[in-house]
């Protein structure tokens, strides 16, 4: 119910686990994340308390500057590891607020196996359908959104692509915040607070192609859009 991306200067994952803890009055029952690491994408979740999946990157860090991270309120499947986000299929993983309306027939025209009975899947396996059939990453995440039907709020993230992230949303808020020579992208200020408080909310509709040198966003009509960055502070 809650999702953070970060391009940074540092350690991704610790930075994440904070922002995460800072969206838990949104109610979640498991959370995970996702780095770029050399190029290798790579993921952990645990079901429960962040805790859990704090615990669980002690056992077994997750390295990498570029991440996205999740907080899960199920929706579609039950709170298993398999239905937690980060949802991966290929080189590409992605995190997910809302509902997809249209998973169903999106699940008919996709082979199988699913690893989980999420909704979310459909997504990242429609975005590596084209990320097989020759789109670039930004393409591939375009084509997808294009056959969304639903509430969203969505962060792709690519293996081999540690500077690119690509955001959209339609229904459930979604801000970008810009620090020094980093990015964020975050469900709300609060969980940007202490990373940045320069933000800017995506309107409906919009997506953003984001790397450390800004994001361009586009709005529901296709066309490149500029949104109004706003100085946000609140107090933790
Ligand atoms: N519908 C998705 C799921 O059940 C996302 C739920 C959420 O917003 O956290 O996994």
């Amino acid at each position: 119910c809650g999702i953070i991306g970060i391009l940074g200067d540092h350690q991704a994952a610790p930075i994440m686990v904070d922002a995460l803890k800072r969206l838990e009055y949104r109610g979640y029952d498991s959370a995970g994340i996702a780095t770029v690491n050399d190029g290798a994408l790579e993921r952990r979740r645990a079901v429960g308390k962040l805790v859990n999946l704090a615990d669980l990157l002690v056992e077994d860090p997750l390295a990498g500057k570029a991440g996205i991270g999740h907080t899960r309120w199920a929706t579609h499947g039950g709170v298993t590891e398999a239905n937690a986000h980060p949802h991966r299929a290929g080189r590409v993983a992605i995190v997910h607020n809302g509902i997809i309306e249209n998973f169903r027939e999106l699940r008919d025209e996709l082979d199988g196996p699913w690893e989980s009975e999420t909704d979310t899947e459909t997504v990242v396996r429609l975005c590596e359908t084209f990320l097989a059939a020759g789109k670039t990453p930004q393409e591939a995440a375009f084509a997808t959104i294009d056959r969304l039907r639903g509430a969203y709020a969505l962060c792709f993230l690519f293996e081999g692509e540690p500077d690119l992230l690509v955001c959209a949303r339609h229904g459930p808020p979604l801000a970008i915040g810009r620090g020094e020579g980093e990015m964020y992208v975050g469900s709300d200020a609060i969980a940007l607070a202490g990373l940045t408080n320069r933000i800017t909310y995506l309107e409906d509709g919009d997506r953003a192609v984001v790397t450390r040198a800004g994001a361009r966003i586009w709005d529901a009509d296709g066309h490149q859009t500029n949104r109004e960055e706003r100085a946000v502070y609140i107090d933790l």
